[in-house]
This record gives C-alpha cells, structure tokens and sequence, in this order.
C-alpha cells in the first residue's frame, strides 16, 4: 500500500483511528496539507472551509476517546460535490447564478453522513448544474486531471474524482444524471458508484433532471465506496421518489466471492468509435472474470444508439422546468439593468446562466413545447421503456453487464468544447443506465500507452448493488490499477 497518509484507503485509516494509531486531526491535517501543495494545479475546489473541517475532526478524536466512536467512516474526510446542500455552507452548483447563495438545510445524505461522524471536507468543482462531462462548463474555474494536468478529469463530477486521485480528500460524493459519476471516475484511474435510482435520498441535491438524477459514493478501491453508500443509502420521506428496501450489510456481502455470477457482454458497447486500447482493457477484464470460474454471455441491447438522442430530449426537458426557478426573485444573482419585472427574468438569466445551461433550457423548452411535445418528448419517453426493457430482458440471463465505461480516455482541455455533439457523445456507454434507473459502478481497469486511467464499467440489476460490488470487487482486490498514483 502507499505510504502517505492521504493516499491510504478509508478502510486502511479507519483501522488505525480505531486503533488509536492515528487521529483525525492528523489525517485532516495531512489530507490539508497535501491539499494546499497539490490544489493550485488541480483546481478540485470550489470552497473549503477549514476551521470547521478541522472543527469536525478534533470532534471526531474527542467522541472517540470517550468510548463514542459513531463507527468506521468516524474521522473520515468525505469532500462533497458542490450540487449538495449543507447547511450555512455556499452552494453554487458552479454557477454564477448560485455565486452568493448559502444553503438553508442539510440534504438527507449530508444529514446521514454527519451521523456516521464523517468530516464534512471542501466543496468541489464540477459542471455548471451538473450539465457537462469536463468539468470546464464551471462558471470558476477548470479542474485539471491528476494524470495529465492538461487534460480535463471528466465531468460533471470533476472536482470529485480529481480530489480523491490527488490524495486531496479520501472520499467524495458526486451526482450521475447520465454517467457524470462513473466518467471521472473512470478518467481519473479511481472507483465511482452510481446505485440504483432511489437508493440515495435525492433531498437537497440540486436538481438537473429528476428522474435521472442520483447521488453516489467516489473512492479508491469498491470496498471504501461500499463504506461509503453504507453510510448514506435509505429510504427518505422528503424524497418521493425514494424507494423502501432492506439495506444490507455491503461491505460483509462484497466479501463472498465463492458465488460465480452470469456476466453479459452486450455487442453494441463493443462497435466503432471504441479506441483500441480501452476495448483490449476490456476484453482482459472479461478474460479475467472467465479465468475465476465466472459465465460470460454474449447479449444484446438492441436500442443502445438511441439512448444518447433520448437523453438529450429527456433530460432538457426536466432541466428547463427545474432551472425555471432561477428567476432573480427568490434567492439568486439578480440583474441590476432590469427595466420592468419580466425584463429582470431575461437579464437575470442571461447574465447568469452559462452557454451549456442555457443551450439545454431552450432545447428542453422547445421538446416540451405544444406541437413538439408529442414528436420528441412523448416518443422519448417511449425508447426510454424500451432502453429499459432491453435491460430486463438481458436480466433474465445474466446477473450483471460489462462494458467499457467510456469509448476514449481522458481527452485534452478545450478539445470538445465547440462541438457539443462530441462531447454529448462521451457518455454513450453511460447514459442508458441513467434511463433505465439501474446500478452501475466504474473501477479502474488499466492505463493507456499515455499513462492515463482506463474504466470498467459494471451494471447490476436494481437494487442488487450488493452483487454488483461483490463482482466489482472481485476485480478490483485482484488487480492492483487503483494503487498507482499520478506524479503530482
Ligand atoms: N455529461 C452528461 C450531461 O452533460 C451527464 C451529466 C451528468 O451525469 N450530470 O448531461
């Protein structure tokens, strides 16, 4: 294992903490410490509040001496996508349009998290409303990937995985409306879990598209993001969409590894516009899981090469009723050239909202627009069903999916920035699991001749994440990808 403190896995230090091998001042401190010697050129966060991080930890050490440990993620530094709310704490969800605002309340996970004595770390850069897989589409600043500081670390969700691959946080939370969990995370060489929509309270993460939106755990290694969800996984009341099931005991059931799952690998993740490397990755992983005694079937799913045009039609489509809040009345930037009450909308809005937002609230407004509702969103509604029932019937066969996580590796900033379509089409392998509301998770699976991390991506049936993280680790404890660190 690395050496360095904040390179450790949360496993690895909850251990010593319990211990009394270390305390969560120390682990703060060096996680600090390694933060400010490395961040200037990362740029993982947006805000960070240190005296109360600091705060949190020397609370954690004193519950501890009492006896009062609140169990293995007491201590822990969790950095938190800026898309959460926390209360008195800023909330921009990287937009000009939240530059000033603080959030009132806490969101269910932030409020679980808190409960399992986790130190609530900095707030992280990402995507301008989550709308982006860059993370240059932030009103402040770009992140830049630890692997390869002129490359971008994948998005939305960039500040988060970009923070735990540079040792600057041990664990972070992140938002997946259609892969903005699982493509930095694959871009960044580390773990990242999106669960089974309505496993994670959605209550006060910020919505981009509610039905596609999930809150999930990013880590170094399947076993510390099992930690993690542990911690924030639950039915909710103030989220009607969460659903009510048994939580079991993740990380004792990622352990059994006797059990030999039926894996499907669907033909359309494997067709042009693959680079060769990541599919060769692919293709070891496979032979891998073969090799430990594992089924390996071929499936199809047939309406793949839909799922990023639906995506586009549904997803702007929530996101320009959702952002319609925005107004410059309530709580946000408000224009100071407005002429009347209804010019203050526009100005407001145009000020503040960036080119991405913006190009998604006119597209959503136009799907959903009397004439064209029935052409776009109503017909996209109609794949999405058949998106999922594909899955389903794959399901009938297999316990679990493989693909690759991304069609490419990590590409150079600025590259995709004026072509929209390009960029929109990085989460082809991604954004089908969003539609069909299932479990999927990226693991490191190797490096390309350019030294940058590769992904794995497995999909699980809804609401086995327990399965699909024991298939995942399985890989994971058996290859040793997610212990390279980038030379920052
Ligand atoms: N990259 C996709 C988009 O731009 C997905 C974003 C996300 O999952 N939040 O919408």
């Amino acid at each position: 294992m690395p050496e360095y403190i904040f390179y450790k896995t949360a496993t690895e230090l909850s251990s010593l903490l319990a211990k009394g091998e270390l305390s969560a001042v120390e682990l703060a401190t060096s996680v600090l410490e390694r933060t400010k010697s490395v961040d200037d050129k990362i740029n993982a966060f947006i805000s960070f509040d240190e005296t109360d991080a600091l705060k949190q930890a020397k609370e954690s050490d004193e519950r501890r001496k009492k006896g009062e440990s609140l169990g293995p993620l007491d201590g822990i530094p969790v950095a938190i996508k800026d898309i959460l709310a926390i209360k008195d704490q800023p909330l921009t969800c990287a937009s000009k349009m939240l530059e000033n605002f603080v959030a009132p309340y806490n969101a269910t996970c932030i409020e679980k998290l808190k409960q399992t004595g986790a130190v609530i770390w900095g707030r992280l850069n990402m995507d301008e409303f989550a709308m982006g897989s860059s993370t240059e589409n932030s009103a402040f600043h770009t992140t830049s990937n630890p692997w390869n500081l002129d490359c971008i670390p994948g998005g939305s969700s960039g500040g988060s995985a970009a923070c735990v691959a540079a040792g600057e946080s041990i664990l972070s939370l992140g938002s997946d409306t259609g892969g903005s969990i699982r493509q930095p995370a694959a871009f960044c060489g580390i773990v990242g879990f999106k669960p089974t929509y309505g496993l994670i309270s959605r209550y006060g993460l910020t919505a981009f598209a509610s039905s596609l939106d999930q809150v999930g755990p990013m880590a170094h290694t399947v076993e510390d993001a099992a930690l993690l969800l542990q911690g924030i996984a639950g039915y909710d009341a103030l989220d009607s969409t969460s659903f009510k099931t048994e939580i079991p005991n993740y990380l004792e059931e990622i352990k059994n590894f006797d059990k030999k799952w039926k894996i499907g690998v669907p033909k359309e993740y494997f067709g042009d516009g693959i680079d060769p490397e990541i599919r060769q990755a692919t293709m070891d992983a496979i032979e891998f899981y073969e090799k430990q005694g594992y089924d390996i079937v071929d499936i199809s799913l047939p309406h793949t090469e839909l799922a990023v045009p639906v995506y586009y039609v549904i997803a702007t489509a929530e996101a320009s009723s959702n952002l319609s809040r925005y107004d410059g009345i309530r709580y946000t930037h408000r224009s100071n050239l407005a002429s009347d009450h209804v010019d203050l909308y526009f100005k407001t809005r145009g000020e503040a909202f960036g080119e991405e937002v913006k190009r998604r609230i006119i597209l959503g407004t136009y799907v959903l627009s009397s004439g064209y509702y029935d052409a776009y969103y109503l017909r996209a509604q109609k794949i999405r069903t058949l998106i999922r029932n594909d899955f389903m019937d794959a399901f009938k066969s297999v316990d679990v999916i493989i693909t690759p996580t991304t069609p490419s590796a990590a590409f150079k900033k600025g590259d995709k920035v004026e072509d929209p379509l390009e960029m929109y089409l990085n989460d082809i392998f991604t954004i089908s699991v969003n539609l069909a509301g299932l479990p999927g998770i990226s693991i490191p699976s190797g490096f390309t001749s350019s030294n940058l991390p590769i992904g794995l991506q497995i999909i699980g049936k809804p609401y086995q994440e327990a399965e699909l993280l024991t298939v995942a680790n399985v890989f994971n404890s058996e290859h040793d990808f997610h212990l390279k660190q980038p030379q920052i």
